[in-house]
């Protein structure tokens, strides 16, 4: 028995607890930039599950590591070796170019990891007293949804009645560089920068060329470590493997997930040099699940494809004729005012206010158009599609995003 749309919805509705807002869309297939309802409506996907399915749905490569593993072994714990786990981490480690890997499930668990690997490289290797390390952040930041996490969130929807929240956090403006010596110079306590190097829930917004360079030579010249949040703007979708590798910058601790695994699986990963990451001793950090044997086949599959399919030059060309084709609409519209980003992660702001529901409505009538994308806030749409996209797919997307654009004309 197939079920509607509404039913599908309306069973979510009662027996899920609210965690996201959906649009009302019911996905039961993906194949490459595809994705279909349940009434067998097709669309583009220009989400891309915020930007883990940088392959494509369901890549055949990727698909067929996870069945061939899954039917082999699927999950020992780091309690024993497997297989698997080593070849991967040595794959990873040479891919992104680090000494080690600590291998987890999410996003904001790998954070989370980083954050502990940096207060604990305060204590035993910058002298720091402990419980006194202090790590930077960005306003509006998203780096996901833990207690410690939303400790520091502009996100008010978010953080409010979910405190006590965790200490130890000091928040400045993005993209000021005054404000990051500012406070790197405040205190002999500082550990470490937390930075998305595009802020991509805030909106998509792409730093001045050169901040992410004086931040990190920042970093350097006060011994903080520069830690580089890749969970969106990683493997491939800004137009380079990592979103720093515009300014050929190398973080000190590398945040990595949703794509590392092409969107089949859940993993998430940080990387680090020996210095830093062997100050994790053994029994000191963990999950049941990370670097589990199909996590690690199916991470190695994905990071094949990106590789062996180009997607990073892909993302690049398509990012370009895709921010020059809606800026020649932008020209001359009267509801769209900016499109900005890198590579295939792009937004485009509407001429209304933060608090409006005219993205949301612009949403639904893509979705309507065949297009699916979600607003970051009620005046901005992120545009982000699988890599696999093509030039002459693009360019139909344009026609559907511009055209849908043209029924929201004052
Ligand atoms: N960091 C960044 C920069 C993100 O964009 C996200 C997810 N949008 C996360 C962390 C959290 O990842 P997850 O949802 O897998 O926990």
């Amino acid at each position: 028995e197939k079920m509607s749309s509404a039913e599908a919805i309306q069973l979510e509705d009662k027996y899920g607890a609210h965690n996201y807002h959906p649009l009302p869309v019911v996905l039961s297939k993906g194949e490459g930039v595809y994705v279909w309802d349940v009434e067998g409506k097709k669309y583009y996907d220009f989400l891309s599950a915020y930007s883990a399915v940088n392959q494509g749905h369901c890549h055949p490569r990727i698909v067929g590591a996870m069945m061939e593993q899954a039917q082999t072994l699927t999950l020992t714990s780091r309690a024993f070796y497997n297989d698997k786990l080593g070849i991967y981490e040595k794959f990873v480690t040479e891919y992104f170019g680090f000494d080690k890997v600590l291998p987890m499930n999410t996003g904001a668990e790998a954070v989370e990891t980083a954050l502990k690997l940096c207060r604990k490289w305060a204590y035993e290797k910058k002298g720091i007293n402990e419980n006194e390390a202090q790590i930077i952040v960005c306003e509006n930041n998203f780096h996901g949804r833990t207690t410690t996490i939303i400790s520091f969130s502009n996100d008010e929807n978010a953080r409010k009645n979910f405190g006590p929240y965790t200490a130890g956090f000091i928040k400045i403006a993005y993209d000021d560089i005054d404000a990051l010596e500012k406070a790197i110079t405040s205190s002999p306590n500082i550990a470490g920068f937390l930075v998305e190097p595009i802020q991509g829930e805030a909106g998509v917004y792409v730093p001045t060329e050169g901040y992410l360079t004086k931040a990190k030579a920042l970093c350097e010249k006060h011994n903080v470590l520069f830690i580089a949040d890749e969970v969106q703007t990683g493997i491939a979708r800004t137009g380079k493997l990592l979103a720093v590798h515009h300014e050929n910058v190398k973080p000190d601790v590398l945040i990595l997930g949703k794509a590392i695994s092409g969107g089949v699986y859940p993993v998430s990963a940080v990387l680090a040099d020996d210095a830093i990451m062997n100050v994790i001793k053994p029994g000191q950090h963990g999950s049941t699940f990370g670097g589990n044997p199909i996590a690690a086949a199916v991470a190695i599959a994905a990071l094949e494809v990106v590789t062996d399919e180009k997607l990073a030059e892909n993302a690049e060309r398509l990012g370009q004729l895709f921010r020059s084709e809606i800026g020649k609409y932008i020209e001359t519209s009267n509801i769209a005012t900016l499109v900005r980003g890198k590579g295939l992660l792009n937004a485009v702001v509407i001429n209304d206010t933060e608090e409006s529901d005219t993205a949301w409505n612009i949403c639904m009538a893509l979705r309507d158009n065949g297009l699916l994308a979600k607003p970051t806030h009620g005046n901005i749409i992120r545009f982000a599609p699988p890599l696999v996209m093509n030039e002459e797919q693009l360019l139909d997307c344009v026609r559907i995003i511009t055209e849908t654009l043209k029924q929201f004309e004052k």
